[in-house]
């Protein structure tokens, strides 16, 4: 009956870790992906509502396939998730979007499932129970790098932030069903699994004798991966024993998912993050002690309901003073049902772009310093896809960084941990050619 599905993806790891199980799910019924969303006969829309702009685009692409289901009435399934659908939204949407035939909540991809089962009988296969089983989706059988979701939900409720309303309170997926799906994507080729959180350094603070460290480590000893990392830590919990297990192992990549939003106390306890300036800064001092060369990412808010030129410029200053790596800057966004929300959003939007705007030139020119470095260096690569366009592959080294690699002769290089020698660098990628493959025992 259901024989073709197309899920369409926006938004964070989460979403994409979400929208990867559910396609594995529906193809142990025996759907196959089509590209085009109006050759399915189910479409899921995996939706992000983090800010006003991914929300507007998942409403324009779920409007636009109101026609497709006039026409093709009970032969075709929509299907809404992602955070878009809370337990609240669940009730509402169905009136605003009366087309869409099922919605679920974030992360549970096998009430689809049940739903497809009860309209298809007979037609559809029984699902494989067992997570050994679980199988990476037909069109991702060679992917080298995986999510893995850990800690779903978020219970910290930053006052600007809608997930927790979306997602739920976090709680910690047990650490043997981790292990076992991991084992299953090193099985089927992966090698690199990034362990996925809202706030992943709070894992396992309702478990008893499991830790994020703890859980790393387990995770680094399963046969055939080449790396391991883990995002997004929130300041607040990110301890020495993480730190150290960083330090410690060797296939645990030294790199940081480390947002501090904004860099003036009086903001950041408006957020309610739960950390001061002095405490991020003493934090990224002790990872740069224990990792020295370690990756360090952030996330930045600018424009947040009341901040002043002199509070955005303690930010800039932070980040100049920090050098960090990658940073991605939002403009604030007031979302439903947050905190922040009840608050004017008092910063113009030019003002806002211009905040960003100056952000985004100071990660640039430090990156630009930072990757300056490295022509001259050779690096260990793991190689993810090739690309046809400029004839090099792309990977990344351990500390996230994107390379290019010319190597000539079209020998297959993806999943492969390479040496390579860099002979440039811009702020966002570098390019080098490739030395030897290297160690082919992982
Ligand atoms: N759980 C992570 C990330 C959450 S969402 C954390 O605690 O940091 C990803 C990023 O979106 C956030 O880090 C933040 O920078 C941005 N973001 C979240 N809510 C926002 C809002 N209302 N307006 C603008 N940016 C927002």
């Amino acid at each position: 009956m259901y024989k073709k599905y197309h899920i369409w993806t926006i938004g964070c790891q989460m979403n994409v870790a979400d929208s990867r199980q559910l396609a594995s799910r529906l193809e142990s019924l025996g759907l196959t992906e089509v590209a085009k969303a109006g050759e399915a006969d189910v479409i899921v829309l995996n939706t992000c509502v983090v800010r006003q702009q991914p929300e507007d685009k998942a409403r324009n692409r779920l409007n636009s396939l109101k026609p497709l289901k006039l026409s093709r009435g009970d032969n075709l399934v929509i299907a809404l998730m992602g955070c878009m659908v809370g337990k609240k939204e669940a009730e509402t949407l169905p009136d605003e979007f009366p087309f869409v035939d099922f919605f679920l909540e974030p992360s549970k991809p096998d009430l689809l499932v049940d739903f497809l089962r009860a309209k298809g009988g007979d037609a559809l296969l029984p699902v494989a129970e067992d997570l050994e089983d679980y199988r990476l989706p037909d069109g991702e059988e060679n992917a080298v790098c995986a999510f893995v979701p850990i800690t779903l939900g978020c219970s910290h409720v930053c006052s600007y932030c809608v997930i927790p309303y979306r997602r739920g309170p976090d709680r910690s997926r047990a650490p043997e069903v981790i292990l076992k799906e991991v084992r299953a994507l090193a099985a089927q080729g992966v090698k690199e699994i990034t362990l996925l959180g809202q706030i992943v350094d709070r894992y396992g603070m309702e478990l008893e004798e499991w830790n994020l460290a703890k859980l790393l480590r387990a995770v680094c000893q399963v046969d055939g991966l080449a790396r391991v990392r883990f995002m997004t830590s929130h300041p607040a919990y990110m301890d020495e024993e993480l730190i150290t297990a960083v330090a410690e192992e060797p296939k645990l990549c030294p790199y940081f998912e480390l947002p501090f939003q904004a860099g003036n106390n009086r903001v950041l306890q408006e957020m309610r993050r739960g950390y001061t300036r002095e405490e991020y800064i003493r934090i990224v001092k002790s990872i740069r002690e224990k990792v020295p060369d370690a990756g360090i990412n952030t996330d930045i808010i600018v424009g947040y309901p009341t901040e002043s030129e002199e509070e955005f410029m303690d930010t800039y200053r932070l980040l100049e003073e920090l050098r960090l790596d990658v940073a991605h800057i939002a403009k604030y966004s007031p979302r439903p049902r947050t905190l922040s929300s009840q608050q004017e959003d008092d910063i113009p939007g030019e003002e806002k772009e211009r905040r960003r705007v100056m952000l985004d030139q100071l990660v640039e020119s430090i990156l630009s310093e930072k990757n300056g470095r490295y022509p001259g260096r050779t690096v260990e690569v793991l190689v993810e896809s090739f690309q046809e366009k400029t004839g090099r592959w792309r990977g990344r080294i351990p500390q996230g960084n994107l390379v290019f690699v010319e190597a000539d002769g079209a020998m297959p290089l993806a999943g492969e941990l390479v040496q390579v020698a860099i002979t440039w660098a811009g702020p966002y990628s570098m390019i080098g050619t490739l030395q030897e493959k290297g160690d082919e025992t992982v």
